[in-house]
């Protein structure tokens, strides 16, 4: 039986080069070897403060970006999460399977609560959980991510195991698929922290809808580290960056890099990696305004059932398996 992939991304603002480089690229590549769903998990993005109007046109332009990018609506099924109500029904059932232990360990909940003191949200807390069930309803094999989703995915495996273990054979337990260049793609402004759309700092990341000036101009603005040599050197995050970027975008060996950048100067290095980002962003961005609102409401449709077919499978079975089916006595 053919594998199958489960992955998202959250509506929260726009797709950056970090979202491309670390899973969207992976999941065009590997939809045609996979049975892949590729969902816009728009209840995962409530669990932070959100404009609801936005909310609702960031998540149509995420779908565009899905098709956009490369992810065929023929191949591969691209849905909207709220679409599917198994995802936060199934999540209901594995927030009675995880620990409030497990989920305090979690360092993005760290990371995200930290930017908003005053009012942390139960769902902020409970995202891992509701990730688990995105992943386990589809029964995955591979969970194409980046970096920062190693833990999640831990977890996901963990409740899979416990689930199974306490009540029966139910979930699959899914392996994540994390690359080992572009996993972690980091701010333009800041090297020591990643490129996230919920940044406030617009400069840290290059979008894929940004225009040419507004490219040339982040990256013209990045911060670089100490020393004119332009090598991948891990000591200096910051050059190291740029050239991974470089690298992923153009395709070229690291060695074939740093013989085009030897004896060059940081200026050169930013002025060459706006121009291939450019080139590459031009006809993504020129897809994206070519699909038409219905096309798009297609696709959606199509996906959503083609989800809650799946989910609505392994759901009914988690229900089954943790005794909530109805069921006479003699049955
Ligand atoms: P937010 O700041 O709202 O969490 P985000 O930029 O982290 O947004 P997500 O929607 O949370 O984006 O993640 C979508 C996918 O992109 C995930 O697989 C995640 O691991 C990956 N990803 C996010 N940021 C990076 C990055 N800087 N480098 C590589 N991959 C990334
Ligand atoms: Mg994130």
């Amino acid at each position: 039986m053919t594998k199958r992939i489960f992955s998202g991304a959250q509506p929260t603002g726009n797709v950056h080069l970090g979202n491309y480089l670390g899973a969207l690229r992976n999941w065009v590549a590997l939809q045609h070897d996979y049975d892949s769903f590729y969902c816009i998990v728009n209840l995962h993005a409530i669990t932070i403060p959100h404009d609801p109007k936005l909310l609702a046109e960031k998540t149509r332009d995420l779908a565009r970006m899905y098709v956009a990018v490369g992810i065929d609506p023929q191949v591969s099924t691209i849905f909207i999460q709220s679409d599917v109500s198994e995802h936060a029904e199934l999540t209901w059932v594995l927030n009675c399977v995880a620990r409030m232990s497990e989920l305090e360990r979690m360092t993005q909940f760290k990371d995200k609560a930290r930017k908003q003191q005053e009012n942390i949200t139960v769902g902020l807390f409970d995202y891992p959980v509701l990730m688990a069930s995105d992943i386990l309803l589809y029964q995955t094999d591979l969970v194409p991510v980046g970096d920062d989703q190693r833990q999640h995915l831990e977890l996901a495996r963990d409740l899979a195991i416990r689930f199974n273990r306490d009540y029966g054979e139910t979930f699959k337990v899914p392996d994540g698929y994390i690359p080992k260049v572009g996993a972690r793609i980091m701010s333009l402004s800041d090297p020591s922290k990643k490129m996230s759309k919920s940044d406030d700092d617009p400069n840290g990341c290059v979008l894929l809808m940004d225009d040419a000036d507004t490219v040339q101009k982040k990256f013209k603005r990045a911060v670089t580290d100490s020393g004119t040599e332009i090598r991948f050197d891990e000591s200096r995050p910051a050059i190291h960056n740029l050239l991974e970027i470089y690298h992923l975008i153009t395709g070229k060996s690291t060695s074939e890099v740093e013989d085009h950048f030897a004896g060059k100067g940081y200026a050169q290095l930013k002025g060459d990696l706006a121009d291939v980002t450019i080139e590459f962003l031009r006809p993504i961005q020129q897809r994206v305004r070519e699909i038409t609102e219905d096309r798009l409401d297609a696709i959606l449709d199509q996906g959503r059932d083609k989800a809650k077919q799946v989910a609505s499978q392994t759901l009914n079975r988690a229900f089954q398996m943790s005794g909530l089916a109805r069921k006479r006595a003699a049955d």
